[in-house]
């Protein structure tokens, strides 16, 4: 049987900063993962490596109310209030572990993006974890934790060798959400969330959930999530077994989205595209028929839309007219050339008012040839419901008091997404919180 002061269980980005921030205190941690080592395996090394952060131009208020408004007012003032005023330090945090970064982000005002994205991100982080002699146990699933005089005390764990149990002073779950779990997408999402294209991890399967769950955790929001608008070349590359880091559809906005049927069903132009991609790729995928749709812009916008596409049949589909457009895409070529002269008419400066639904920004008319198409889907990117924590980072019980010795960070917990999301935003919500559930973990055991 191992020992440790601290179990953490999980190493993607809220795992590694609560490891990191816990062994800076002095506590002796252990870090143990589900998935193999030499393969990309958290949600952290598929990400985009995009994170907001507070700027100049970007004050902590605008993007409080970002946050706030995007989650259609949901979102916890006080989880989100601590994750946004926290997020420029995060930045530096990562930044001291050597962490590079690039202003090639969408809204390079609101967001900076890791340079090798979530790949380089993931393994910055293991090895900032191996230099500081934390150990990391690949191959080592968590299956249970051990509750003792009304405490936690480890965790029974899988490996090759047999289950065995790791003995701690408190444990932090940092395991992921539960989108790669069929069973819990149809009970918490509808039988329709296995429909959408699994963007990350196949190894996040809830397990923290239903382990927390079984010592009386409270859990909520668990109907949601972030969905991504990606191109649907990914779903194809995914039933051949390909696994890619599937970047989300950008710029779209300047084009118009249509169904199968020919007709527009959303307004592109609420926001810009980093604050509306998690939800219409929900829409799409649950909505709209065949769980398809189709961004039509024309040759003025070809460059802009979807610049950082990495799966098969790169370009958009192309056609020397609407109708022979609508053809290639099996669409009725009068419904299609309805649609695009309806809303070529009614743009107002950048605006379509009187179309419904409205085009409320970033019109631009569709008239010049080569007309063209990308085909989309929606992606099953993370889940937004999981455990409820506090402002220190522990798990918190149907009463809402902490369990003692029980913390929690990153993509297991819930209370800051909701309905929509802003681009960028998990990552600094994982390192923050991971680093507060490491702190408020070694605080904990200190004699
Ligand atoms: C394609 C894609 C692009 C994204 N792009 C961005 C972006 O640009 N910016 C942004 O902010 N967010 C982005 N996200 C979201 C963000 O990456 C995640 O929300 C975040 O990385 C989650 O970090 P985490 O540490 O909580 O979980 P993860 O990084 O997923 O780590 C959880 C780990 O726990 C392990 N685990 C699971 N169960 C067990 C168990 N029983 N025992 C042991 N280990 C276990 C898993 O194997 C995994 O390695 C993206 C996500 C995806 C999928």
């Amino acid at each position: 049987m191992e020992t440790c002061d601290i179990l953490v269980i999980g190493d993607g980005i809220a795992g590694c900063m609560a490891a990191l921030a816990a062994n800076a205190q002095g506590a002796n941690v252990l870090v143990i993962e589900k998935a193999p080592k030499d393969v990309p395996h958290s949600n952290t090394a598929f990400s985009g490596g995009s994170f907001r952060r507070t700027s100049q131009v970007y004050p902590a208020e605008k993007f409080y109310q970002d946050m706030i408004s995007l989650s259609g007012g949901r979102a916890d003032p006080e989880l989100t209030k601590i994750m946004v005023e926290k997020s420029r330090q995060a930045r530096d945090w990562l930044t001291a572990l050597g962490v590079p970064w690039t202003s090639k982000s969408r809204d390079p005002g609101a967001a900076d993006q890791v340079d090798g994205q979530g790949k380089a991100l993931a393994e910055i982080l293991r090895r900032a974890v191996a230099a500081r002699n934390i150990k990391i146990h690949h191959e080592t699933e968590a299956y249970g934790l051990i509750l003792e005089s009304e405490r936690i005390r480890g965790a029974r764990v899988k490996t090759a060798a047999g289950n065995s149990e790791i003995r701690s002073q408190a444990v932090i779950l940092a395991a992921g959400g539960f989108q790669a779990n069929p069973e819990m997408v149809t009970r918490y999402l509808g039988p329709g969330g296995n429909h959408l294209v699994l963007r990350g991890s196949p190894y996040n399967t809830g397990d923290g959930i239903r382990m927390a769950l079984e010592v009386g955790a409270k859990i909520d929001w668990m109907d949601d999530f972030h969905g991504g608008l990606i191109h649907y070349g990914y779903k194809q590359h995914l039933e051949e077994g390909a696994m890619a880091g599937m970047r989300s559809m950008k710029k779209y906005e300047v084009g118009i989205l249509v169904n199968q049927q020919g007709s527009r069903f959303v307004d592109e132009g609420e926001y810009p595209s980093d604050k509306t991609y998690a939800k219409f790729g929900k829409l799409v995928a649950l909505t709209q028929p065949g769980g398809v749709a189709y961004v039509i812009f024309d040759s003025a916008t070809k460059e802009t839309i979807n610049p950082d596409y990495t799966g098969p049949d790169r370009g958009p589909i192309e056609a020397g007219s609407i109708r022979e457009l609508a053809t290639k895409l099996e669409i009725d070529p009068g419904a299609l050339e309805h649609t695009v002269t309806a809303y070529n008419d009614s743009i107002q400066g950048e605006k379509c008012p009187s179309l419904r639904p409205p085009k409320t920004n970033f019109a631009c008319r569709i008239e010049e040839a080569p007309f063209c198409a990308y085909k989309v889907t929606g992606g099953l990117t993370f889940t937004f419901g999981g455990l409820w924590t506090n402002t220190k980072g522990q798990v918190l019980d149907s009463g809402r008091k902490p369990i003692p010795a029980l913390y929690a960070a990153g993509e297991i917990t819930t209370g800051i997404f909701y309905g929509n999301y802003a681009g960028g935003s998990s990552l600094p919500r994982c390192a923050v919180y991971g680093r507060i559930a490491g702190e408020s973990a070694a605080e904990y055991i200190r004699p």
